[in-house]
């Protein structure tokens, strides 16, 4: 998905210099095999984002949305498919042998779950030790040192140089953690989920120490979380991810305060409670179905599947919200049901949240729509769907697009600047002849 970013009145001043610059980064996954040729699991997507010298930039996103693939993407652990990510005229991508080792050299990374990331076999000392036995960094009597003053740093004790990770508390694990991320003097720290897996507790103590260093040691950060209220604290600007791209960013507090595009509105408005990151006036949306199979992403916008700002569909402008809703739910099954060789039950009911076990389509279709008023026009093209649906569901799929399909379902929105930030949103309703994003929700 290419974008073209339509350039604020204010963008380069002020503005620190670009880290890293990602630009149309796909990562995408096949399976390898022969005999089972699906499409390639489109893990990024056409991710286009700048992460600043200095700032810490938050990477937000319900979990699947490809964060930790672009998080190992940055720093080639995992395989660019296309794009590019350049840092000081080079694109990382394309390095490998030394030049990759290099890089890798200049960026520490941090894991969610301490006790998996950290070998039991190990004392704590040659864990910490690791990166700079791996890069031969100065003499052995150096690299105690260096270990030791680490320990220190993450306020652990030289006692611990000796200990065991399972000798250790999930928190001091993850100290355990960031000192071997920081080992070799990075400039670039990425921090995928580093307090989710501690009790709440220790996530702020850990959370102290990280900004911390931060301060004392001037890093750029991505930092990678499902937890809003996380983000929004610690994050000087937020980046928020849908089935492998970026759908809105921009600096923090403005994303947080007023959010422009209607995935993010959704995920904000989804926090219960009075310490919710949500602004107080947002209308609790409740977001339906789960993301679409990344193999399979939606032609047009991303997030059409499931928006609940989605643009009406031409033909029928004064559809209600509800039969919009039920449309879209009978169309994921017809999806499903058009690419599903076996366990389909099973992978529908996952889906929908739906008793679809053994059932035959006119079953799921009466279930769908009975409460739902339809105009006459429209119950006939539901009928006929369904009755196509028994034998071709891929026909009775593209019957229901082309009647009930809009804009969102064949365009993908290109990122639009929506405020005298940098910020910047993909939806269509950006566009001067669409509606403002916060309208015409279909719940
Ligand atoms: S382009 Fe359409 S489906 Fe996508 S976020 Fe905007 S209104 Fe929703």
């Amino acid at each position: 998905m290419t974008a073209t970013i339509p350039q604020p009145a204010h963008a380069g001043v002020d503005e620190p210099e670009p880290f890293l610059e990602i630009n149309d980064l796909e990562t995408h996954y096949t399976d390898g095999s022969l005999l089972n040729q699906q499409p390639p699991v489109r893990a990024v997507d056409g991710v286009s984002l700048t992460v600043r010298r200095g700032e810490t930039l938050g990477l937000v996103g319900e979990s699947g949305c490809g964060k930790t693939t672009l998080g190992r993407t940055l720093v080639g652990l995992e395989s660019a498919t296309a794009g590019s990510v350049t840092v000081d005229g080079t694109d990382v991508t394309e390095l490998s042998g030394e030049n990759l080792r290099d890089w890798q050299r200049r960026v520490g990374m941090v894991f969610q779950d301490p006790q998996e990331s950290l070998n039991d076999r190990q004392t704590v000392g040659e864990i910490v030790a690791e990166p700079l036995d791996a890069h031969d960094w100065q003499t052995p009597a150096d690299r105690e040192e260096r270990v030791f003053s680490l320990l220190e740093q993450v306020g652990l004790q030289d006692e611990h140089f000796y200990r065991y990770p399972h000798q250790f508390s999930g928190g001091q694990r993850q100290r355990v953690g960031i000192a071997r991320a920081l080992a070799l003097e990075p400039e670039f720290l990425i921090l995928d989920e580093p307090v989710s897996a501690l009790d709440v507790s220790v996530q702020a103590r850990v959370i102290n120490l990280l900004e911390d260093l931060q301060a004392e040691l001037g890093l750029t950060s991505l930092f990678i979380a499902h937890d809003l209220s996380l983000v929004r604290h610690i994050a000087d600007r937020v980046a928020v991810m849908y089935l492998g791209t970026v759908l809105e960013v921009g600096p923090t507090e403005r994303v947080f305060d007023d959010p422009a595009n209607p995935y993010t509105r959704s995920l904000l408005s989804a926090i219960p409670g009075s310490s919710s990151p949500a602004p107080d006036d947002l209308d609790r949306i409740t977001l339906r179905g789960t993301p679409p199979n990344p193999r399979h992403p939606p032609e047009g916008c991303p997030f059409a599947t499931r928006c609940p700002a989605k643009i009406r569909p031409a033909a029928h402008p004064d559809i209600s919200a509800e039969a919009l809703a039920a449309i879209e739910a009978f169309r994921a099954v017809l999806r499903e049901r058009s690419r599903a060789s076996e366990g389909l039950s099973t992978r529908l009911k996952r889906r929908l949240g739906l008793a679809t076990s053994g059932r035959a389509v006119d079953a799921i279709v009466a279930e769908l729509f009975a409460d739902v008023g339809l105009s006459p026009e429209a119950r006939d093209v539901i009928d006929r769907a369904a009755t196509r649906a028994r034998t071709a569901p891929g026909e009775a799929l593209t019957l229901l697009t082309e009647e009930f399909g809009s804009v969102c379902d064949r365009e993908p929105p290109a990122a639009h600047a929506v405020d005298d930030t940098d910020r910047t949103s993909r939806c269509l309703r950006h566009r001067a002849d669409e509606e403002s994003p916060g309208g015409d929700r279909r719940d």
